[in-house]
């Protein structure tokens, strides 16, 4: 293959003295930038930049594109992650001038139409939530949990209570023990019964005094409704400590049931999925969060309010926490979640709950029997495979299944994880996905299943890369270019 074709580096195809463009000549005396700059800031030599004609520069990356596996390319079943297909007509919408244009810095009357939706969306977030208050600040789930537990904390300092332990299952997804811990508490462990929920004789056990807040994933990663939730946020809340959800998993629920009703006082969203924002590879995300009445004054400042018809940012709020991002939060990705949801609707939305549930379960009958499923032939919007028997008898771990799928054209699903299953296969279909492409996958599943251990522990093979070695990457990454 040529070397312009190849996924290698811009350096690799770099000739001295290509360029993209040519500025035209100086009109004025020309200066050395050590006449402008102190000396400390200037580097001895000029940086190896890559110098490459434009369309060698166009190629470069329009082939690099199509190395990857994208929602818009190849079925995506990703668990845990929602990564439903993202409407077209947003993206559209999102970039009218009078919303892509906006400055954060623009005074409030020249952006009443943005405010308008973002007020909205606050008040849409309450709604589905079921609870009093909303902050549109934090950038991602894992920001959204933190961001509650520092308004609980600053709750329970208020009052004068000193509690300082956070209680989360097992199964839960692990920015939440982070989380806590980066607030400041100590986390407690909760054990998963076998039916894949919560334990409550460990769960009473461990509530006390002490406990500032439960967090619970509901549906959890399990794919899993654990419908003793009003028992267990009676027990928390009979302790005095506050039930967060962890929204993740919100795709199963929407207009069926609130958080709120069910006993929860806090929770995050995260808009990258549920609604739809463009997210994968660490892309922009948004985790507002929703909280009961005597939390909201601790809430991120500022909050959108309304006064008659107008629109303002409330920064008079003595007792918030204060900010958790610049301006108002990732406003490209609240945005397509407003449209998200304008577009489908109190009943669209439940729409949606329905269709994933349906498409998950469809999937889950389409291959329970042949691969290992340990909680059951039911679920909700998601279901955990294990292949922990395959391991055993074949040698075929969860990994070689999901490396096999990418040379079938399918993005793996999440493997490994929730930690409490062996050998996880985490499978997401979301409502989007057609029943010929459930059918597909499934049959592509079955096929893989019988194929040689040799094979699949060597797979993928039609990629240009195979298996690298994810550990080292992680921990010794190769950031600089060295020319020689
Ligand atoms: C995705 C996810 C999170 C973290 O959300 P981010 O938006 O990626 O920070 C937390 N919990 C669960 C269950 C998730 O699936």
């Amino acid at each position: 293959m040529e070397k312009t074709q190849s996924t290698g580096l811009l350096f690799e195809i770099s000739h001295k003295g290509r360029r993209c463009h040519r500025l035209s000549p100086i009109d004025v005396p020309a200066k050395p930038v050590s006449s402008t700059l102190d000396k400390s800031y200037l580097a001895s030599s000029t940086p190896p930049w890559p110098e490459v004609g434009e369309v060698d520069l166009v190629r470069h990356y329009v082939n690099l594109s199509t190395k990857n596996m994208s929602i818009d390319s190849n079925f995506y079943p990703l668990g845990s992650c929602t990564m439903k297909y993202n409407p077209k007509r947003h993206e559209r919408l999102a970039s009218l001038g009078g919303l892509a244009n906006l400055h954060p810095l623009q005074e409030e009357k020249t952006c009443q139409g943005m405010l308008e939706i973002l007020w909205e969306m606050q008040e849409f977030l309450g709604e589905i939530a079921g609870l009093d208050g909303v902050s549109l600040q934090p950038a991602a789930g894992a920001q959204g949990e933190l961001t509650s537990l520092l308004v609980a904390a600053a709750y329970f300092r208020s009052r004068g209570e000193k509690r300082t332990k956070v209680l989360i299952p097992d199964s839960a997804h692990g920015t939440n023990p982070a989380s806590a811990a980066i607030a400041g508490f100590d986390t407690v462990s909760i054990k998963s019964n076998s039916r894949g929920r919560v334990d409550l004789d460990d769960l009473a056990s461990k509530v006390d005094g002490q406990t500032a807040v439960f967090m619970i994933t509901n549906p959890n990663t399990l794919g899993l409704f654990d419908e003793q939730i009003v028992k267990i946020t009676q027990l928390i809340h009979q302790a005095g400590g506050l039930v967060y959800l962890d929204g993740a998993n919100m795709n199963a629920i929407l207009g069926m049931t609130r958080p709120g009703d069910f006993g929860v006082d806090m929770m995050h969203y995260n808009v990258h999925k549920t609604f739809t924002g463009p997210h994968g590879g660490g892309g922009p995300g948004a985790g507002p969060i929703a909280v009961r009445a005597p939390l909201i004054p601790f809430l991120p400042s500022p909050i959108v309010k309304k006064e008659k018809d107008t629109f303002t940012l409330d920064y008079d709020r003595p007792q918030s926490i204060g900010r958790v991002h610049s301006f108002l939060g990732n406003m490209g990705i609240l945005l397509r979640g407003y449209l998200y949801i304008r577009t489908l609707g109190p009943d669209g939305l439940k729409q949606v709950t329905e269709n994933a549930v349906l498409n998950a379960n469809y999937l889950l009958s389409l291959i329970y029997g042949a691969f290992d499923v340990p909680h059951g032939n039911r679920c909700m919007h998601e279901f955990v495979a294990s292949a922990r028997n395959l391991r055993r008898d074949k040698k075929i771990s969860a990994m070689d299944i999901a490396k096999r799928l990418l040379d079938y054209g399918y993005h793996a699903p999440t493997v490994y994880f929730p930690l409490v299953v062996p050998e996880a296969l985490m499978m997401e279909p979301t409502e989007t996905e057609s029943k010929e492409t459930l059918e597909n996958f499934a049959a592509t599943l079955l096929k893989i299943k019988e194929e040689s251990p040799e094979l699949l522990q060597q797979a993928p093979h039609s990629l240009g890369i195979s298996r690298p070695d994810e550990v080292r990457a992680a921990r010794e990454p190769i950031l600089r270019w060295k020319s020689n």
